[in-house]
C-alpha cells in the first residue's frame, strides 16, 4: 500500500526509520557518481567534495538558527548523544549528571558507562505514570551540585511524550547547568531554533526524517568545546576525525531543508492520520488506551502513537500478527524486565503485564487507507476476544 512497493505493505515504523525521500537521492547521486575527491584534498576534486560538506553546514546551521561552527558531522544520533555527553564530561570535568529512566539508550548506556568509569555520580528525574518529568525535582537535583551535565530529550521515541525544554533549559541556565537534548525525534519534525533554546547541545540524524542513514549532526553552543572521541586526522576541527561521510551528509542538509520547507504542511497531514488512528481505535477495541501522553495532540510528537490494547492470547504475538498481515510496526512485549526485548520505557512508566503494547509511527508516505487497514488488523484480533467475554 505505501506508493514504493508493488507488493502491498504498511510501514508504520517511521520512529525507527523513515524511506529516503526520492529529491534527497537525487540531490546525493552525483557525490556517489562523480565527485569522489577526499574533502581534504587540496586539488579540485577534493575543493569541490569541500564546499559541499560546508554549504551542507551552512544549510544546517541556518535551519536550527546556529553558526555553521557549531555544527559537526557524525555517524548519527548515537554518536551525536555520546559526543555530547563524553566530550562535555570529560573536558569541562563535571562530576554529577542528570538525565531520566525514559532516555533513548543512546543517552542513557551513555550516562550509565560514565558512572561505571567512575567519572560522575548519575541521578534520575522523577515522572509520572504518563512519563511527565517532575521539574521541581529537576530543579532539586540541580541544586545538590556546583555544575551538572543534563541530558532529556525532546520527544520520546517510544511514546510520544513531548518535554518542555524551554522549561528545563532555563532550570539549567539558572543552576549552570551543561543542556543537551537529545532532539533525534522531533528534528525535521519541529521548527528548532537554538538562539531561542540556548541550549548547549542538539543533535539531529537523518534517517529519521527521510535523509539517508550513517548520517547526523551535533550543535555544540559556541564556546563549548569538546574533546575527540575519534583520534586520527583533523576533520571536523578536531573532534571527529575520519574522512566524511559526503554523500551522507549532503542528503542530511537536503533532507533537513525539505523537511522545513515541508513541515506545517506534513505536520497537519501526519497529525490528522494519527487522530483517525485513535478515533477509529477506540471505536473498534473495547478498552484500548494509549501509552504516555501518546493521544494528547498538544504534549505529544505527532508522528508516533503507542497503543495499549486489553489482555487477551494475541498479545504475545501481536507485532508477528500484524507483520504477518503485512503491517510494520514495533513495540516490544512491555514488561519483561530484566531481559532485552521488553520496553525499558513502558517498563519505567510501570505498565500492566497483562496488556499488549505496540507502536505505529506515521511518516509523509502514510495514508488513511493504511491507518484503516491497520485498525482493521487488531481489530480482527482484538474484538471476537470482546466478543466472547460478553
Ligand atoms: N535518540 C533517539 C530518541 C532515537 O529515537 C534514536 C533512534 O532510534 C537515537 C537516539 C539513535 O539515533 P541513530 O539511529 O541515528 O544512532
Amino acid at each position: 500500500m505505501t506508493p514504493h512497493h508493488a507488493t502491498p505493505s504498511v510501514y508504520f515504523d517511521n520512529a525507527a526509520t523513515t524511506p529516503l525521500d526520492p529529491e534527497v537521492l537525487d540531490a546525493m547521486l552525483p557525490f556517489l557518481k562523480e565527485h569522489f575527491g577526499n574533502p581534504s584534498s587540496i586539488h579540485g576534486h577534493g575543493r569541490k567534495v569541500r564546499a559541499a560538506i560546508e554549504n551542507a553546514r551552512k544549510t544546517i546551521a541556518h535551519l536550527i538558527g546556529a553558526a555553521p561552527a557549531e555544527i559537526s558531522f557524525t555517524s548519527g544520533g548515537t554518536e551525536a548523544d555520546n559526543y555530547a555527553a563524553f566530550g562535555s564530561i570529560r573536558t569541562l570535568g563535571l562530576k554529577h549528571a542528570i538525565t531520566s529512566k525514559l532516555e533513548h539508550h543512546a543517552v542513557l548506556h551513555t550516562l550509565e558507562a560514565l558512572e561505571k568509569l567512575g567519572e560522575i555520580e548519575l541521578s534520575f528525574v522523577r515522572f509520572d505514570e504518563q512519563g511527565k518529568l517532575d521539574l521541581e525535582h529537576l530543579d532539586e537535583l540541580l541544586g545538590t551540585h556546583t555544575r551538572s551535565f543534563v541530558s532529556l530529550m525532546h520527544a520520546n521515541n517510544e511514546i510520544g511524550n513531548l518535554n518542555d525544554i524551554e522549561a528545563i533549559g532555563q532550570l539549567c541556565r539558572q543552576h549552570g547547568a551543561i543542556f543537551h537534548t537529545d532532539t533525534v525525534q522531533t528534528m525535521g519534525h519541529y521548527r528548532h531554533d537554538v538562539r531561542q533554546l540556548q541550549n548547549h547541545f542538539l543533535v539531529g540524524s537523518a534517517h529519521k526524517f527521510h535523509g539517508p542513514k550513517g548520517s547526523g549532526f551535533l550543535y555544540t553552543a559556541s564556546g563549548l568545546q569538546v574533546q575527540p572521541l575519534i583520534h586520527g586526522g583533523a576533520q571536523e576541527r578536531n573532534v571527529r576525525a575520519g574522512t566524511e561521510n559526503v554523500y551522507g551528509i549532503v542528503g542530511l542538509a537536503k533532507a533537513l531543508e525539505i523537511a522545513y520547507r515541508d513541515m506545517a504542511e506534513h505536520q497537519r497531514y501526519i497529525q490528522g492520520l494519527k487522530d483517525r488512528f485513535i478515533e477509529k481505535l477506540r471505536a473498534e477495541i473495547e478498552d484500548v488506551q494509549f501509552n504516555g501522553l501518546s493521544a494528547d495532540a498538544e504534549q505529544s510528537l505527532y508522528t508516533v502513537l503507542s497503543v495499549s490494547l486489553p489482555p487477551s492470547e494475541f498479545n504475545e504475538m501481536l507485532l508477528f500478527n500484524l507483520d504477518i498481515n503485512r503491517v510494520s510496526a514495533s513495540g516490544g512485549s512491555a514488561c519483561t524486565s530484566g531481559s532485552n526485548i521488553g520496553s525499558h520505557v513502558l517498563t519505567a512508566l510501570g505498565c500492566d503485564p497483562q496488556r499488549g503494547a505496540v507502536r505505529f509511527s506515521m511518516s509523509k508516505y502514510n495514508t488513511a487507507e493504511e491507518v484503516d487497514y491497520a485498525v482493521e488488523q487488531l481489530a480482527k484480533m482484538y474484538r471476537p476476544q470482546i466478543a466472547r467475554m460478553h
